[in-house]
């Protein structure tokens, strides 16, 4: 696969920005404009989760190295920051172009280094082209606030500006599109950037860096460094980030917030989910059947809005049948293979994690429907892949209830009534999304307004928002108080400078200082 990326028609310069010609592919840092060698001790292997093949290797960046990023981003805020706001807009009008140009070779790397379908792969690009196609109405997005004649010959306008250096550290599960939730959005209100992606599948933002450099975006504006921990802890320390944005997990969310919020950073933390999806019995059955199984496997189970819980209210609970049948009709197959539904999960660690939760749930009594282990994959024995799975008869003390399982299990749970099933929902500590089945809009109301969830679906299983909304998952699904992209990502990038200014006529000279509080009444 790697072969056929490096061929003549891949219209990247592949070879420059991630991998060097030698026997053990290695990925290359970004600085000040420059794909370079890292100098590092240290390496990852980076296994191609189909086959479990070394197809190349990350490196964990030295401290000089991560300074070097740092210095680079610094100097370029003065020079980009004072940039006209125009130019910078047609940077990423450029941009979006060269993403949808190239959106099959970006693909092509999602797939060989995460493993998801090649079509799943083109989705996950697609959905942070949109950013990207968001961030081109800067000159709307960015417009401050005016008030004249608060008093005589007063008036109070404020400026939105950029606020320096900001830093993203980013999952592997959406290799193009959660990388494009940070880096357009911070960069086109005037900050530069500093990313981290997943050392898991760092190749897609490599790709992603050099198309915004052919894009016109000056050298320093973005800096790209590798690593776990340390580079982690080194964005939540250095004194020139100002702002990080961070999508993953929650041990890695929290510290993330603590440490950068207690360096006077500000910090945007989305992490994992539990989602229930609540299937009532007016819905429509065949769409409510078809909904829940892409949502549960789609991605391997991958994804933070997966549908991971069906809570099946009153005579519902007959369709079950129907779901495991039609999920047995999925495929599951290497991502480039032609017919995949469902791809290997990212590593061994991860498909033995979601075995395990498998047995957890069949040991504490629940009945497993569909058994996705041990499933045979034809060509493809060494990879991470578990088929679908369903459990039923799941109680909320069951650790598979309680864990994130992030693989392809659904989880079944039963309640008689529809507050019953909220009041389920609203006692999970997560909130990252839900979605109601129903053909009753009174139903769908009273769920919209009760259940305590940032982001619902009405007949809409995986309802990530459009850019022009925001990502707002809440309670334990979020730490900070300003969401990715939408009006709220343009808030979290940027600091708002309030003036107020008074041009009085000539003769209207003050008759002598004025010691007390001005009132401006
Ligand atoms: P992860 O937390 O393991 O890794 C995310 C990033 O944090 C990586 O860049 C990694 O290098 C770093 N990291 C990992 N562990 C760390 C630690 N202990 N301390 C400091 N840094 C650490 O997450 P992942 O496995 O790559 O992604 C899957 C998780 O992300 C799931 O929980 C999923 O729900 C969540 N996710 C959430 C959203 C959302 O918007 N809410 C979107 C996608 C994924």
């Amino acid at each position: 696969i790697l072969r056929s990326l490096l061929n003549k028609k891949v219209p990247l310069q592949l070879g420059r920005v991630c991998y060097s010609s030698s026997s053990v592919p290695t990925t290359k840092l970004f600085i000040d404009g420059k794909f370079v060698d890292s100098n590092s001790s240290e390496w990852l292997d980076i296994p191609n989760p189909a086959t479990n093949e070394v197809i190349g290797r990350v490196p964990i960046a030295t401290q000089g190295e991560m300074l070097a990023a740092v210095d680079s981003c610094s100097r370029a805020f003065h020079s980009w920051s004072e940039t006209s706001i125009l130019s910078r807009q047609q940077v990423f009008l450029r941009y979006q172009q060269l993403i949808k140009d190239n959106i099959k070779e970006l693909a092509k790397m999602i797939t060989l280094e995460q493993g998801k379908t090649l079509a799943d792969a083109e989705g996950d690009v697609f959905r942070g082209l949109q950013v990207v196609e968001h961030a081109c109405s800067i000159t709307s997005l960015m417009l401050g606030e005016t008030l004249p004649s608060i008093t005589r010959d007063m008036d109070t306008y404020t400026y939105r500006l950029p606020i320096g250096v900001c830093a993203g550290i980013a999952p592997f599960n959406f290799p193009a599109m959660i990388p494009l939730w940070m880096f357009p959005i911070g960069m086109v209100c005037g900050n530069t950037y500093l990313m981290k992606p997943s050392e898991r599948v760092p190749g897609c933002t490599m790709l992603l860096a050099k198309l915004l450099q052919d894009a016109g975006a000056p050298d320093g504006t973005l800096n790209i460094i590798h690593g776990q921990h340390a580079a982690v802890n080194f964005i939540c320390d250095h004194p020139a980030i100002k702002a990080i944005s961070f999508v993953g997990s929650n041990p890695a969310g929290e510290h993330i917030y603590e440490r950068g919020s207690k360096n006077g950073k500000r910090v945007q933390s989305n992490m994992g989910a539990k989602n229930h999806g609540v299937v009532m019995p007016d819905a429509n059955k065949e769409n409510t059947i078809n909904q829940l199984v892409g949502a549960a496997f789609g991605a391997a189970g991958q994804r933070c809005m997966a549908l991971s819980t069906a809570i099946f209210v009153g005579e519902s609970r007959q369709w079950v049948p129907e779901l495991v049948e039609r999920s047995k009709s999925l495929r599951v197959n290497a991502g480039d293979q032609p017919g995949a539904d469902v791809g290997p999960l990212i590593s061994p660690q991860a498909k033995a994690r979601v075995e395990s939760l498998i047995q957890s749930g069949v040991d504490e009594g629940a009945n497993i429907l569909l058994d996705g282990r041990n499933v045979n994959v034809k060509g493809y024995e060494s990879g991470n892949f578990v088929g679908p799975t369903i459990l039923s008869g799941v109680k909320p003390s069951m650790k598979c209830y309680k864990e994130e399982i992030f693989g392809p299990v659904l989880v079944i749970l039963e309640a008689e009534n529809l507050d019953e099933a909220i009041s389920l929902i609203n006692n999970n500590p997560y909130g990252n999304g839900t979605a109601i089945f129903t053909t009753n809009g009174a139903t769908a109301r009273k769920y919209t307004h009760e259940v305590d969830v940032g982001q619902i679906g009405v007949n809409v299983p995986i309802p990530v928002p459009l850019p022009m909304f925001s990502f707002t998952g809440s309670r334990g699904s979020f730490r900070g108080d300003t969401n990715f992209y939408g009006k709220q990502g343009i808030q979290f990038y940027t600091q708002i400078k309030t003036v107020t200014s008074q041009w009085k006529a000539e003769d209207a000279t003050l008759s002598g200082p004025a010691v007390t509080m001005p009132t401006m009444g």
